[in-house]
């Protein structure tokens, strides 16, 4: 039998395991169930085959599951499989027609919280795995399993968790833990994610809040504030921040051809928002361009004053915006935030505070690396189809990775855009997981030929 039969003729114990892993919560935000399922986790690798250990940082800190198996055929090479076994809170629970930790099946889904964001996931890497060593007695290369806990909170310790287990965790390339497949059952291989550094600004002009006839006397915060943000970014988007996209290098030509070849229906799009045109007027390629490689300034929310119903004449006291800035990469947050603060001090606004929350990289692998063809490869045949996506346009923390262990990253999977992930009802579709398990057995294989 080779692996990708053996995947075939294993699927009930593939659901089976998934299920066991529903049924145990693990909810990073409520600190609920996250040992218990480390532990169940460490217990499944070992199950497949796998070695499996529990790593800890400190207390407080929730435990990382590593995994490993080495190759004997290929021991120079070494793929990770990065993947979380926390979930986001089931909550609202009314809204679940089965209960979020059932794992219930029904026909071609499995429901539950993790359903696929993880849990999903992380099974079929464990299959994959498991199918090679009971049908080959080996693995193609060393395989590496690094599982977090707190990916659903924001992974507040994964940089921290690759500096000390640098040597542990040393691996080639780095199979994310999700990918997207597409309403016509293509999977989209990403290659990057941008960054994002999350800022609050304010400004307190009065201790309290004053009638508004006083505007005449005393200065108003919201208005000082809305002249700061101003000065950004122009309306188009730009952002007017000196130097801010000093070490951004532009797209490649075969980046470009990539992003043109990306399917993208702008009406559907403008439809789902309800809107009528895009940013800038945006059209076409330069729409696909702006998603894969544009930075952002935006403004998140902005607070200050009278909300509420009806009239209130107030002059208020402070006012307080949150804007999050995606990155490209090259960028460096440390540095962008410099330039955030020399911005606004230059154009005379040093009485707004600012407030740093969280900043993050971009990375992204260069499509021309040989990694990518052996992972589209193996898509293709698996799924029939695939489409590259040079960068997503959200974040995830895989620069640490690339920066610490110096091994690139694609995120490939089993994710169907509509399984509801973070939302109630959240679902599995069994024809992907099974797809996605033959097409990890095929990255294996290709990634350890070259
Ligand atoms: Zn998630």
């Amino acid at each position: 039998m080779n692996p990708l039969h053996y995947v075939d003729s294993n699927m009930d114990n593939l659901i089976l395991d998934l299920q066991t892993l529903i049924k145990q919560p693990s909810v990073s935000a409520k600190n609920e169930g996250i040992e218990e399922c480390a532990n169940l986790v460490a217990k499944m690798l070992k199950k497949s085959g796998i070695n499996a250990e529990v790593l800890r940082l400190k207390k407080g800190v929730a435990p990382i599951v590593f995994g490993e198996i080495k190759s004997k055929q290929n021991p120079a090479k070494t793929m990770m499989f990065y993947n979380h076994y926390d979930v986001q809170p089931a909550e609202p629970f009314e809204l679940w027609v089965d209960p979020p930790f059932s794992g219930t099946r029904k026909g071609n889904k499995i429901f539950g919280r993790g359903a696929t964001d993880d849990k999903g996931e992380l099974i079929t890497r464990i299959k994959a795995v498991e199918a090679c060593l009971k049908t080959t007695g080996d693995v193609p290369c060393n395989i590496k399993f690094v599982i977090e806990g707190e990916e659903e909170t924001g992974s507040a310790h994964i940089e921290e968790y690759l500096k000390k287990y640098k040597k542990k965790f040393s691996s080639d390339g780095v199979i994310w833990e999700f990918g997207y497949v597409d309403a016509k059952n293509r999977p989209i291989i990403g290659l990057g994610m941008k960054g994002l550094l999350f800022v609050e600004l304010s400004v307190t002009e009065s201790i309290r809040d004053a009638h508004s006839s006083l505007a005449v006397l005393i200065k108003n915060p919201a208005w000082r504030l809305i002249e700061a943000v101003t000065t950004l970014r122009d309306s188009n988007g730009k952002i007017l921040i000196k130097d801010w996209y000093d070490e951004v290098t532009p797209l490649s030509k075969k980046d470009l051809k990539l992003i043109d070849s990306e399917p993208f229906d702008e009406n559907v799009f403008k439809k789902e928002f309800g809107i009528k045109s895009f940013l800038g007027n945006k059209k076409g390629l330069d729409a696909k361009k702006a998603l894969v490689g544009d930075a952002t300034c935006n403004i998140a929310g902005f607070v200050s004053g009278y909300t509420g119903d009806g009239a209130k004449t107030i002059l208020p006291g402070s006012a307080l915006v949150k804007i999050d800035f995606r990155l490209v990469p090259k960028m460096d947050p440390k540095t962008q935030v410099m330039r955030l603060k020399n911005h606004l001090k230059s154009k005379g606004f040093s009485d707004v505070k600012i407030k740093i929350f969280h900043g993050e990289a971009a990375a992204r692998t260069d499509s021309s690396s040989p990694f990518v063809s052996q992972v589209k490869e193996a898509a293709d045949k698996v799924f029939g189809k695939s489409i590259l996506n040079v960068s997503n346009a959200g974040t995830g923390p895989m620069y640490p990775f690339v920066e610490i262990l110096n091994a690139s990253c694609i995120s490939i999977g089993s994710t169907y855009m509509f399984s509801r992930i973070h939302s109630p009802n959240e679902f599995a579709r069994i024809d992907l997981l099974k797809k996605t398990t033959k097409c990890i057995c095929l990255i294996m294989q290709n990634f350890a030929k070259h």
